[in-house]
């Protein structure tokens, strides 16, 4: 769903325990510097290996279809069904269904899964040795207002609207790696 949708309001969520504060009231929140650090890691990871996975998969496609930030096609933006993040880690899962294949995704590219994530994996370390400044863009300082993800790599800025936190500098990380599913939880 995109801010904005009719019908629907967008807010930012804070999970507490015990009583609601009333509207008006004041509420301090503390933020754990480290358990943000291990999410921002996490978050950062995963969009660079979003765009690691397009490059991996790039020649797997038989029609012109939307691009990401660098120039491939937009396998992760256009098969992603869920991604969630947490301290260190980021699950993403992906559909590979009748839709994508219509819009000319050679499933066959998949065959050999291994081989797409020593894919992945390599333009990854690639990354990680250069580094690259990352920042967030926003339209204004509102809540709700559009941000997005821009990090430099060697291959080009990227635009990703995301509302998380994340890493200054690639350098932050000392590693990214991508691993896929155990053959049984594939599910077809
Ligand atoms: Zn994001």
């Amino acid at each position: 769903m995109r801010t904005g949708t009719e019908g629907w309001t967008f807010v930012v969520a804070h999970i507490i325990d015990g009583t609601p504060p009333e509207t008006g009231e004041g509420v301090r929140i503390d933020v754990d510097p480290e358990h943000r650090a291990a999410l921002s890691r996490a978050h950062t990871a995963c969009h660079l290996a979003a765009l690691a996975l397009d490059a991996a998969l790039a020649g797997s496609w038989s029609k012109a279809v939307p691009t990401d930030a660098l120039g491939s096609p937009a396998f992760d933006s256009l098969a992603i069904q869920q991604s969630r993040i947490t301290p260190h880690h980021s699950v993403d899962i992906y559909r590979i269904g009748k839709s994508l294949r219509r819009k000319g995704f050679m499933v066959t590219a998949l065959d050999d899964l291994d081989a797409v994530t020593d894919r992945t994996n390599a333009q990854l370390a690639t990354w990680v040795g250069a580094g690259g400044p990352v920042r967030i863009d926003r339209d204004d300082d509102r809540l709700s207002s559009r941000r997005t993800w821009v990090c430099e790599l060697p291959g080009g800025s990227t635009d990703i609207p995301c509302g998380g936190t994340h890493v200054t500098n690639i350098t932050e990380i000392a590693g990214i790696t991508t691993r896929s599913p155990p053959a049984r939880s594939r599910a077809v």
